[in-house]
C-alpha cells in the first residue's frame, strides 16, 4: 500500500469534476478492454482491470469520493481489507455489467470473493489452466492432444450440498444467510461500515451440521480425467485454447468454468517462425551458385527442388509461396517460406579439385598464385 498509487481520476482518465455518468462510461470502457476473460494470462491487463475497478469503486460512491477528494489514498489505508485494502463487497456491478454475459463473475476470481453481491445466487465456476507442449510441426498443422487433470464434480451422494444424506444445510445464524457481516466502526471520517465475508460460513450463507462422508462436506468429488484438446492448425507459442465448461463446477446451480490450455511450442533445428511465415537457410555449392542448378530445400511439407539461377550470390533470399504456416482463422490460407541461400566455400579439396580451381582462376584471368602463401603481404597467422 505504501507504493505510489495512481490517482483514481487519472486511472479512469476523467476530470475531477466528472459526473457519475462520465465515471461509469470511462470505467466500462476500461473494463471491457482489460477484462481478464478477454486477456487470458495477461497479468498487466489484470492489474489494469483491478486498478480501474478500485478507482471506480471509490469514485462511484459519493461518500468515498468525498473522502478521497479530501484525503487522497490515505482515506482508505488500514481500511476494511478486500483486495489491496479495499472492500468491493458493497458495490453493485450489475448496473455496469448487466446483460454482458457473465461479465460480473470475474470479481469473485480477482478479489477473492469480496465482490460477490449475493453469495447465495448461482455463480459460474472458476477457470482452470493447463499447458501442453507441441512440436513445431504440430503447431503448424494442428493436432489432437490428450491431457489429464483433476476435475471436480458435484458429489452424487449429497447432490453437492455437502450435507449428510437425510439432512440439509442450515441457514448460517451469524449472517442469516447473506454470507456477509457488517461492522460499524468509528473512524477519523465518522462512522464507517465495513462489509466482510462471514467468518462462520465462509460466505456461503449456509452451515452444515453433519457432513456428507463421501465428500467431507465440500460438496465435490475430484477425479483424474482425460480431456481431448483439438489444437487448431497455425497456433503459436504462448496462445491459449479455451475449452468451454471444463473448469471448476459452478456454485448454486451456476455453470461450470472453462479450461484454458496454454500452448508451448518447441524450437525447430531448421525452421524459425514469425507469425505465418517460416524462415530457413539452404546451402548451395559454388558451382551451383555460378552455373545454376537444382538444390534441395526442406519445407514443412517435405523437401522441394528449387532451380537456382546462374550467378546467384550468397545470402540471396528466395520466397517459397504457400510453404508457411496456415492462418489460425483459415487453414487454407498459408504464409510463405523465406529461404536464405548460402554458398558453401569448399574446405577439404583433393589435388584434382585444387588444380581445377587454379585452372578456373587462370581461365577467369585472375592474378596467378591462388592457394599459395604470400608471406610478405598477408603475414597474419592464427595465434
Ligand atoms: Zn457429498
Ligand atoms: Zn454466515
Amino acid at each position: 500500500m505504501a507504493e505510489k498509487k495512481r490517482d483514481y481520476y487519472e486511472v479512469l482518465g476523467v476530470e475531477r469534476s466528472a459526473s457519475d455518468d462520465d465515471l461509469k462510461r470511462a470505467y466500462r470502457k476500461l473494463a471491457k478492454k482489460y477484462h481478464p476473460d478477454i486477456n487470458p494470462g495477461d497479468k498487466e491487463a489484470e492489474e489494469k482491470f483491478k486498478e480501474a475497478t478500485e478507482a471506480y469503486g471509490v469514485l462511484s460512491d459519493p461518500d468515498k469520493r468525498r473522502q478521497y477528494d479530501q484525503f487522497g489514498h490515505a482515506a482508505f489505508e488500514g481500511g476494511a481489507g478486500g483486495a489491496g485494502g479495499f472492500d468491493f463487497s458493497g458495490m453493485d456491478f450489475s448496473d455496469i455489467f448487466g446483460g454482458m454475459g457473465g461479465f460480473g463473475d470475474i470479481f469473485g476470481d480477482l478479489f477473492g470473493g469480496g465482490a460477490s453481491r449475493s453469495s447465495n445466487g448461482p455463480r459460474r465456476g472458476a477457470s482452470l489452466r493447463a499447458m501442453i507442449h507441441l512440436t513445431f510441426e504440430e503447431a503448424v498443422f494442428g493436432c489432437t492432444k490428450e491431457i489429464e487433470l483433476t476435475l471436480k464434480d458435484p458429489c452424487k451422494t449429497c447432490g453437492g450440498t455437502g450435507a449428510k444424506p437425510g439432512t440439509s444445510p442450515e441457514t448460517c445464524p451469524t449472517c442469516h444467510g447473506s454470507g456477509q457481516v457488517r461492522q460499524t466502526q468509528q473512524s477519523l471520517f465518522g462512522m464507517m461500515q465495513n462489509i466482510s465475508t462471514c467468518p462462520q460460513c465462509g460466505g456461503s450463507g449456509k452451515i452444515i451440521r453433519e457432513k456428507c462422508h463421501d465428500c467431507s462436506g465440500t460438496g465435490y468429488t475430484a477425479a483424474r480425467k482425460k480431456i481431448q484438446v483439438d489444437v487448431p492448425a497455425g497456433i503459436d507459442d504462448g496462445q491459449s485454447i479455451r475449452i468451454r465448461d471444463k473448469g471448476e463446477p459452478g456454485k448454486n446451480g451456476g455453470p461450470r468454468g472453462d479450461l484454458l490450455v496454454q500452448v508451448s511450442v518447441a524450437q525447430h533445428p531448421v525452421f524459425q517462425r514469425e507469425g505465418v511465415n517460416i524462415f530457413s537457410s539452404a546451402p548451395m555449392t559454388f558451382a551451383q551458385a555460378a552455373l545454376g542448378g537444382d538444390i534441395r530445400i526442406s519445407t514443412v511439407d517435405g523437401d522441394v527442388l528449387y532451380t537456382v539461377k546462374p550467378g546467384t550470390q550468397t545470402d540471396t533470399r528466395i520466397r517459397l509461396r504457400g510453404k508457411g504456416v496456415p492462418s489460425i482463422h483459415n487453414k487454407n490460407v498459408r504464409g510463405d517460406q523465406y529461404v536464405t541461400l548460402i554458398v558453401q566455400t569448399p574446405t577439404h579439396l583433393n589435388t584434382e579439385a585444387k588444380e581445377a580451381l587454379k585452372a578456373f582462376d587462370a581461365a577467369c584471368g585472375n592474378e596467378p598464385g591462388a592457394g599459395e602463401k604470400k608471406k610478405k603481404r598477408h603475414g597474419f597467422r592464427k595465434a
